[in-house]
């Protein structure tokens, strides 16, 4: 009863939130580019000023770059943290936008309607739906049914260079039940979804030297090694012929998917044939007896990214390389150890170097992948609101990109991430002519307000 109050003041409120929203990204808080620093600082104080109106009490607190937004609401119940962050990206090239990025519009398209401009769907679009919900929930019950911290950062375009020295500093403030970090999409554009396994990352950077200087290869190709044929080796030698990865120990600590998450994923609407359509290719090219999904979300990678060495202009030169460089990245899941899997990579590399030859590494980044604890009974709590939400079952989906922020939540203080969003991927979010549904829009905040009778 009291949640269908709070669910038709979300409904007849949606002019007013949307205009709330459209306020917000007129501000263009691109926290990358210097030139803007005001503009974050206006962002944020906008949301000091919002979230002190629903009487949260808030303040911005500086940091080296652009400033955090914390508030604090008490209450009984459990302790949520909400996250999300009020910087964007930057907008060029502008000339691909149909209009100014930061004079947002709602739109009527073929899909529906859409809210229109720079970060309406990243992030700023998503933490308002939370921020909404919570308003909403306050004018029908005068309280909310819980204890609330809020977190907004204003640096997640660029690197989150303050975020874990604030997190540290302020670990027992921000400590709480369960974080809720709405920073992530919906499965296609009708399915719900927890996000509950990310991937890690592991980055190295391999050079490998031959003869001091490089040669012509009239004079000394044949006799002398060149390094760009012993990279080609190694490098070749990573995967086998059935797409599995051939380092040493590098599967210890990969899970079998659970009975219950492959069939869930087997129920999702995903097409492979689409999905690699779109880019022009048919056939997926990973561990052939996974699926495409499973390839995606649940299985580790090894990719080459970039390799270089010899004279690779215009014309033709007849060099014989002294160097050869490559940068390969690893995607990382379960309990893999990305330093255990450094140490074997490099060793299989040196094993494999012939006489003559020198190898040297450079690492870039070593995280682990993290899975949330979805025994964690909040989780088909959660699952439950949002599958009445959208009338379809919500899905756990993995994410094949890393979002580092859950593992801070996990690791600095021991919070359990709970990652739920609405954006869809057609979303163009760093892309030109950003939207945000209006739809997602208004089931999002739907969904946070089930959310919260869910949890409390
Ligand atoms: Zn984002």
């Amino acid at each position: 009863m009291s949640l269908d109050a709070v669910l038709s003041r979300i409904d007849s409120d949606l002019p007013e939130a949307m205009d709330r929203l459209l306020d917000l990204l007129r501000i263009p808080s691109i926290s990358t580019d210097p030139a803007f620093k005001q503009d974050c600082d206006r962002a944020a104080d906008w949301l000091v000023a919002d979230l002190n109106g629903l009487g949260v009490k808030t303040e911005k607190r500086t940091t080296p770059g652009h400033p955090m937004v914390v508030g604090h609401l008490d209450g009984d119940g459990p302790h949520l943290l909400f996250y999300g962050h009020y910087d964007v990206q930057p907008v060029d090239p502008l000339e691909l936008w149909d209009r100014d990025p930061f004079d947002p519009q709602i739109e009527q398209t073929v899909k529906g309607q859409v809210i229109r401009g720079r970060g309406s769907s990243d992030d700023k679009g998503q933490l308002m739906t939370f921020i909404e919900a919570c308003r909403a929930w306050k004018a029908v019950h005068g309280s909310l049914p819980c204890k609330l911290t809020f977190f907004l950062e204003g640096e997640e375009e660029s690197g989150s260079p303050s975020l874990v020295p604030f997190m540290e500093e302020n670990a027992e403030e921000l400590k709480s039940d369960i974080a809720l970090i709405c920073d992530t999409g919906l499965f296609e554009s009708k399915t719900p979804a927890i996000v509950t396994m990310l991937r890690g990352l592991l980055g190295e950077e391999i050079t490998i030297t031959g003869p001091d200087m490089d040669l012509h290869s009239g004079m000394y190709g044949g006799v002398a090694i060149n390094p760009i044929r012993v990279m080609s080796r190694i490098l070749a030698s990573l995967h086998d012929d059935e797409g599995r990865i051939t380092i040493p120990a590098f599967y210890d600590g990969v899970p079998e998917l659970s009975d219950e998450l492959e069939a869930q994923w087997q129920g999702l609407a995903f097409d492979h044939n689409t999905f690699l359509g779109d880019v022009g290719l048919s056939r997926p090219a990973g561990e052939q007896d996974r699926t495409p999904l499973e390839m995606i979300w649940s299985r580790p990678t090894c990719e080459i990214n970039g390799i270089w060495g010899g004279y690779t202009g215009d014309g033709f030169k007849t060099v014989l390389p002294s160097k050869a460089q490559a940068k390969v990245s690893f995607r990382l899941v379960g309990d893999q150890d990305p330093l255990a899997i450094r140490e074997n990579f490099r060793k299989m590399v040196r094993d494999m170097l012939p006489e003559d030859c020198e190898v040297s590494f450079g690492g870039h980044g070593a995280s682990k992948a993290s899975m949330t604890e979805t025994e964690n009974p909040a989780f088909d709590a959660a699952r439950k609101a949002l599958s009445d939400e959208w009338q379809v079952p919500a899905a756990y989906v993995g994410c094949g990109g890393s979002i580092p922020i859950a593992g801070f939540f996990q690791n600095i203080l021991g919070t359990t991430p709970m990652l739920v969003g609405f954006g869809k991927d057609d979303d163009a979010i760093h892309s030109p002519n950003e939207k945000y549904d209006v739809e997602s829009f208004h089931k999002g905040i739907r969904s946070w307000a089930r959310i919260l009778e869910a949890l409390t």
